[in-house]
C-alpha cells in the first residue's frame, strides 16, 4: 500500500500487521512473524497481554482524559510505584522518550540557574540517542540526526562513551556544567554496553562537582536489560532518569523520575504537558508494571537474554565477518564488519522481525516475555541468514 498522505520520515518495510499475541505478529495475508524488535523495545510484555488488554478495556469505559488542571489519581498511583521500584522520589509524566529527556534537560538548566550559572551546560556522549525534538537532537551524538536542522540548541558538551577520564577533564575545565546525560547501553548507537565501573565513576564525578547524574533509560528501562532499570546493575542511583518505550506496554507514556534535590526543583508553571499522564496511559503503565513484577519478567529477560548471547556466540564463533556479539538482558547486538541493512528484509521474508542499528549491528530487542524455545527459533533462523549474507561478495561501492 502506498501512503501518499504520510510525510516521508521513515524508510518503511512493505508489510502491515493486523494482529499480535505474545511474541508473534500476523500480517494482512495471515503470515506469522516472530517479533524480535517489539515495536522498538516498546512491547515489553508482548503483544496484547490479557492483563494489559483487560486494564485498558476497563479504563476506556471509565475515564480517558481529564487534563492536569485536576488531580489524577492514577498518576499518583503510578508515580508511587515507579518511586518504590527505583528508590527515587518524584515523577513528571509526558508522552514519549524525547519529552522525558526534554524534562531532564530543563531540570538541569533550572538547577544551574538556581546556582547562579547563567549558561548551564550538560555533558552528553558520542553515539548517544536522545530523541528528535530540537533539544534532544542537539544532545544526540549523531550528525545524521542533526544535519539540516541547525542551528542546534546550545549548552551541550560532548565526550566519548564509557570514558571517565574525558568527563573528569570537562569537570576540571568547564565551570558551566551542571549535569551529565548518559545511556548505559547505547541502543541506537549500536548496542554498546558501558564498563561495570562506569556508572559508579560518573556518580563520584557528579557528587564531587555538584552535577546531576541523569540517565536516559528510555530504551534500557522497564526490564530491558534484565533489571527493572539499567542502573540497578551497578548499585548506584541517578538523580534523574528518563523513561518511555516499555513503560506503557505499547500505549504512549513517558516519565522523568527524579531523586533528592532534583525532585523538588519544578514549581507550578515551570513545566507541563496537556496529555502527560492521562488515566488511560497510567492504567496501561500500572498494568504493565504489575505483569513485570508478578510474572517475573525481569528474571526471564536475564535468563533468555543470556541464552540468546551464548547460543549466538557459539554458533557464530567461526564465522568470518562477525566482529562481536554483545548486549545486556534482552537488548542484544551482533556487530558485523560491514553495513548489513539488507538483512532486515531477508529476515522479514523468513518471518523474523529484527532491525539494524549503527549501519552494521543486527539488533534483537524482543518482548521480554520471549521464552527459550522462541529464542532458539530466532537464533536458528538468523544465524544461517547472517552466514549467507557474509558469504556474498561485498556490493560494489555505491555511486556518489
Ligand atoms: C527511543 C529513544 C528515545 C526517543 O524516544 P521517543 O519516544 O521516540 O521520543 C530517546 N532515548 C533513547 C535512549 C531511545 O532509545
Amino acid at each position: 500500500m502506498a501512503m501518499p498522505h504520510i510525510m516521508e520520515t521513515y524508510g518503511r518495510l512493505p508489510i502491515a500487521f493486523t494482529r499480535g499475541e505474545g511474541v508473534w505478529l500476523w500480517d494482512r495475508d495471515g503470515k506469522r512473524y516472530l517479533d524480535a524488535i517489539a515495536g522498538v523495545a516498546v512491547n515489553a510484555i508482548g503483544h496484547c497481554h490479557p492483563k494489559l488488554v483487560a486494564a485498558l478495556r476497563e479504563q476506556v469505559g471509565t475515564l480517558i482524559h481529564t487534563s492536569n488542571l485536576y488531580e489524577v489519581e492514577l498518576q499518583e498511583k503510578l508515580a508511587a510505584k515507579l518511586c518504590e521500584l527505583s528508590g527515587m522520589d518524584k515523577v513528571f509524566f509526558c508522552n514519549s522518550g524525547a519529552e522525558a529527556n526534554e524534562c531532564a534537560i530543563k531540570l538541569a538548566r533550572y538547577y544551574g540557574h538556581k546556582k547562579n550559572i547563567d549558561n548551564p551546560a550538560v555533558v552528553v556522549l558520542e553515539k548517544s540517542f536522545h530523541g528528535r525534538t530540537l533539544a534532544t537532537l542537539s544532545a544526540t551524538g549523531s550528525r545524521k540526526v542533526q544535519a539540516g536542522f541547525e542551528p542546534l540548541v546550545s549548552g551541550f558538551v560532548r565526550v566519548p562513551f564509557d570514558d571517565l577520564e574525558a568527563v573528569r577533564k570537562v569537570a576540571a575545565s568547564n565551570k558551566n556544567v551542571v549535569a551529565i546525560l548518559a545511556e548505559l547501553v547505547q541502543g541506537e548507537g549500536g548496542v554498546c554496553v558501558c564498563a561495570p565501573g562506569y556508572l559508579k565513576g560518573l556518580r563520584e564525578i557528579c557528587d564531587a562537582n555538584d552535577w546531576l547524574l541523569m540517565l536516559d533509560e528510555v530504551q534500557t528501562g522497564i526490564g530491558r536489560t534484565g533489571k527493572m532499570f539499567g542502573f540497578q546493575h551497578y548499585g548506584v542511583t541517578p538523580d534523574v532518569m528518563a523513561l518511555a518505550k516499555g513503560l506503557g506496554g505499547g500505549v504512549p507514556i513517558g516519565a522523568c523520575v527524579a531523586k533528592g534535590k532534583a525532585a523538588s526543583l519544578f514549581t507550578p508553571g515551570t513545566h507541563g504537558s496537556t496529555f502527560g499522564g492521562t488515566p488511560l496511559a497510567c492504567s496501561a503503565a500500572l498494568a504493565t508494571l504489575d505483569v513485570m513484577v508478578n510474572e517475573k519478567v525481569c528474571e526471564n529477560a536475564t535468563e533468555v537474554g543470556e541464552h540468546i548471547r551464548t547460543t549466538l556466540r557459539r554458533q557464530l564463533a567461526e564465522t568470518p565477518g562477525v566482529k562481536e556479539v554483545r548486549g545486556q538482558g534482552m537488548l542484544n547486538g551482533i556487530e558485523l564488519d560491514r553495513p548489513c541493512g539488507d538483512l532486515v528484509k531477508a529476515a522479514m521474508d523468513k518471518g523474523m522481525l529484527i532491525n539494524v542499528t549503527a549501519d552494521n549491528v543486527v539488533r534483537f530487542a524482543p518482548p521480554l516475555v520471549m521464552n527459550k524455545g522462541e529464542a532458539d527459533t530466532l537464533v536458528n533462523s538468523m544465524v544461517p541468514l547472517i552466514r549467507e549474507f557474509l558469504q556474498k561478495p561485498a556490493p560494489a561501492a555505491a555511486k556518489a
